[in-house]
């Protein structure tokens, strides 16, 4: 039998947990702030030891492990994280001026299918539960050292693989979950959620209001050429998303930001370019241009420094907020879902 997750639990859940086992409830609280110190049951010493053994029958506390780590000349660190059943996924971790960035996955693959990503070659394995996508911040802040308190995380972008909004009950109890002031106590003003453009799923995001920043992968300005990266631009046209966009940023206040994958000789004419000043017109809007991270199973090439930044001229020059996204841990392999890839290839 597999063992519970308790980070999957709110502190409320675990107070009824611990009164149900003939504790009183302030056990809840106590077992909590351990699990997001990230402490193994056995290390939670102000439980009574009878106790931690009845736990350590049906729960688990911290559900993956660090498997491998790489550290990069630039300061980022690329995890490799394994959970129970064996699966592996991976996370980066940025060090910014602004504060410490993780990203994180919400899925064991991907069932979206995007031309150029690496995630999603496999399929999608499973989801993730939300104290599994909570563990692997847990885990960094803890290889980090010191207390939870300190956060060494402060911000967070679910970007890493899967699609959050294809794992929505999970992805937002862990919105709820790493914004709690005992737990990572996280700004959600400090997260951002990618998503390939489910929209239903933006509009519910929009209002459930979480004050999380949204991030849309558009990657193409036509449904034509959407469609060639992006199958799910099959089921939602660029103006079904837009409007959810838009309406994302009406409920919530909430500037978003358009993701942009430089695709050579696909994405970058004059054409996008004017088009792009179409679809981010009349709101709040700011375009993340992003070079492509080749990925060998794909073939998609990526564009040279030199074109990213003509195509980011030509943004400007329309009056498009824009950015060229600083690309971290080149050289210790793997951006984009591609060190799980070459785990799952070596084994
Ligand atoms: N499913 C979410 C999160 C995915 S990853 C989404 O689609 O937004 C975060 C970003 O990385 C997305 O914009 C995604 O399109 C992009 N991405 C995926 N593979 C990439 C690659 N090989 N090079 C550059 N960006 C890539």
């Amino acid at each position: 039998m597999s063992l519970e997750i308790l980070l999957d639990k709110t502190e409320e859940e675990l107070s009824k947990i611990a009164v149900a086992m003939g504790q009183p409830a302030f056990r809840g609280k106590q077992i909590f702030k351990w699990l997001y110190n990230g402490v193994d049951l056995a290390a939670m010493s102000d439980l009574p030891l009878s106790f931690r053994a009845e736990l350590a029958k049906k729960y688990t506390a911290q559900p993956l492990v660090i498997h491998e780590k790489f550290v990069s000349k630039d300061g980022s660190i690329k995890f490799l994280y394994r959970y129970a059943d064996g699966n592996l996924i991976e996370g980066v971790f940025m060090p910014h001026d602004y504060g410490n960035t993780l990203c994180v996955s919400t899925q064991v693959g991907c069932r979206m299918g995007c031309a150029f990503c690496a995630s999603g070659i496999g399929g999608l394995v499973r989801n993730l539960s939300a104290g599994e996508i909570v563990a692997q911040a847990v885990a960094v802040n803890a290889y980090l050292g010191g207390n939870a308190s300190d956060r060494k995380i402060s911000n967070i972008v679910l970007m890493g693989s899967g699609e959050p909004l294809d794992n929505y009950d999970n992805v937002t109890k862990f919105l709820r979950l790493i914004s709690h002031k005992n737990g990572l106590c996280i700004g959600l003003r400090s997260v951002s959620l990618s998503t390939c453009g489910l929209a239903e799923n933006i509009r519910r995001l929009a209002d459930e209001n979480y004050g999380v920043t949204l991030s849309l992968s558009l990657h193409a300005t036509t449904d034509e050429a959407r469609a060639q990266l992006m199958p799910i631009a099959k089921r939602y046209t660029l103006k079904e998303v837009t409007d959810a966009v838009k309406y994302y940023f009406e409920k919530t206040g909430r500037r978003v930001i358009f993701e942009y994958a430089m695709v050579k000789d696909r994405n970058m004419s004059m054409f996008d370019a004017k088009r792009l000043r179409e679809l981010t017109r009349g709101y709040p809007a700011h375009v993340n241009l992003i070079r492509l991270n080749y990925v060998k199973e794909k073939g998609l090439q990526g564009c040279t420094e030199a074109e990213a930044q003509r195509f980011l001229q030509r943004l400007t020059d329309l009056g498009v907020s824009a950015t060229l996204r600083r690309s971290f841990g080149n050289d210790v392999g793997g951006a984009c879902g591609q060190l799980r890839r070459k785990f799952l290839h070596d084994r």
